[in-house]
């Protein structure tokens, strides 16, 4: 260190600095944190700090003394990612680029306004989405030409398998914001095929003999492709159902909220939806989790696959625990994407004072997660004893039901 940064350090740190470190170790710490005191003197940080981005990052910042070994990142906000503004609105992804680890499913985050429309397209990947606010009029059609159209609100799902050409356009009053996931970590929204595109790079004259029209008719196509733009309100629904054609047998929306939780309890509850609810939904389950203040989705691990998790409300943090003694701790916010590698045992506990809600996403079409209480409690109780030496009577108490929630 040089004398000048080794002066502007001294001075930042007998400054503000130490005051805010001060401040902070007087407050309450979150609930069962086992994190070593801020104010510890030996671990005080002399050179420059983002004090916004530490106050959210607690259990980075002073990780709880059971974190061990490194993890890769499990966690990129929303707020860090580049958004593409269009005419019709915005969106911003998460991929393997941002967070190198999510291999198995990538993220988009999109918004239209009323009116804005996402191109007529298709892609690779499976698309599955979630309506964060307002409505939306979807459209799709099969290969056998048969039509999908559907308005989605707050709480919807849709998915929309490889290949099957789709459109979303935001409705009245204020459009719409959802939440895609697709099933490929290195998905890109900047590379779909599009309507436009594809007609740009086609010859006049060919365009004429497959459409059976004129050269003239196709003056006006686009000279850029249109992705997210303003577009005329769509007719009522009933108005735009397409005449003498058959509907898909299998919708590709569902109304996720509207289902029962399959689980509750004075902790919070969980709502499942795979493809035993939502039949189209072939490649993508998921299940919507809301944890009240203190409590936690227990600890668990998923034998098929890897979880991606999308933070609506609150604020959490999740403790993974890898092989070979790699444990982190990574705490959420709304807006934020997190993720668990593939079979690693992890927990979310609501750190903050209001509900905190998230979605767990998995590529696959059954949901699935192994509960570390339920597999004590059926495990023969000497075995089990031999390894937690509990109380006595302890793990006869624990339940042989799943409780995927716990109370504060
Ligand atoms: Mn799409
Ligand atoms: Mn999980």
């Amino acid at each position: 260190m040089d004398a000048f940064s080794r002066r502007g350090a001294i001075g930042a740190a007998a400054g503000g600095l130490l005051a805010a470190q001060a401040a902070r170790a007087q407050g309450p710490a979150p609930a069962g944190t086992p994190n070593a005191p801020a104010s510890d003197p030996r671990h005080r940080i002399l050179g420059p700090q983002n004090e916004a981005r530490q106050g959210q990052n607690p259990d980075l910042l002073t990780p709880p003394s059971t974190d061990h070994g490194t993890l890769p990142n499990l966690r990129f906000a929303y707020s860090d990612a580049h958004r593409r503004l269009e005419s019709g609105g915005w969106t911003r992804e998460i991929t393997t680029r941002e967070l190198p680890i999510s291999t198995s499913m990538a993220g988009v985050n999109m918004r239209l306004n009323a009116g804005g429309a996402r191109e007529l397209h298709w892609h690779k990947e499976a698309e599955w989405a979630f309506m964060i606010a307002g409505k939306a009029r979807i459209t799709a059609v099969d290969e056998r030409g048969r039509w999908f159209i559907d308005d989605v609100s707050a709480g919807d799902l849709w998915y929309f398998p490889p290949g099957i050409p789709h459109s979303i356009q935001g409705l009245q009053d204020d459009g719409c914001e959802f939440l895609l996931v697709f099933d490929n970590g290195a998905f890109s929204e900047d590379s779909t095929f599009m309507l436009t595109d594809w007609v740009k790079h086609v010859p006049r004259s060919v365009l004429a003999k497959n459409f059976g029209l004129p050269e003239s008719a196709f003056e006006n196509l686009p000279k850029e492709h249109l992705y997210i733009f303003d577009a005329p309100m769509p007719a009522a629904m009933q108005a735009e159902i397409p005449r003498s054609v058959e509907k898909v047998p299998v919708g590709f929306s569902h109304r996720m909220t509207a289902q029962e939780p399959a689980a509750s309890g004075r902790g919070g509850n969980v709502r499942i939806t795979d493809s035993s609810h939502f039949p189209a939904s072939k490649t993508i389950a998921a299940a919507l989790v809301e944890l009240e203040p203190g409590g936690l989705r227990e600890l668990h691990w998923h034998p098929n696959g890897d979880e991606w998790q999308y933070y609506l409300e609150g604020e959490g943090r999740m403790g993974v625990v890898g092989p070979e003694e790699h444990a982190r701790t990574f705490d959420y916010r709304a807006g934020d994407v997190g993720y668990v590698p593939y079979a690693m045992g992890h927990y979310i506990e609501n750190t903050g004072s209001g509900p905190l809600r998230f979605l767990e996403i998995f590529k696959s079409d059954h949901y699935a997660d192994i509960s570390l209480n339920q597999w004590a409690a059926v495990t023969p109780q000497a075995l089990v004893q031999a390894h937690l030496r509990l109380p006595d009577g302890a793990l006869a108490r624990l339940p042989r039901d799943k409780e995927p929630v716990k109370p504060a």
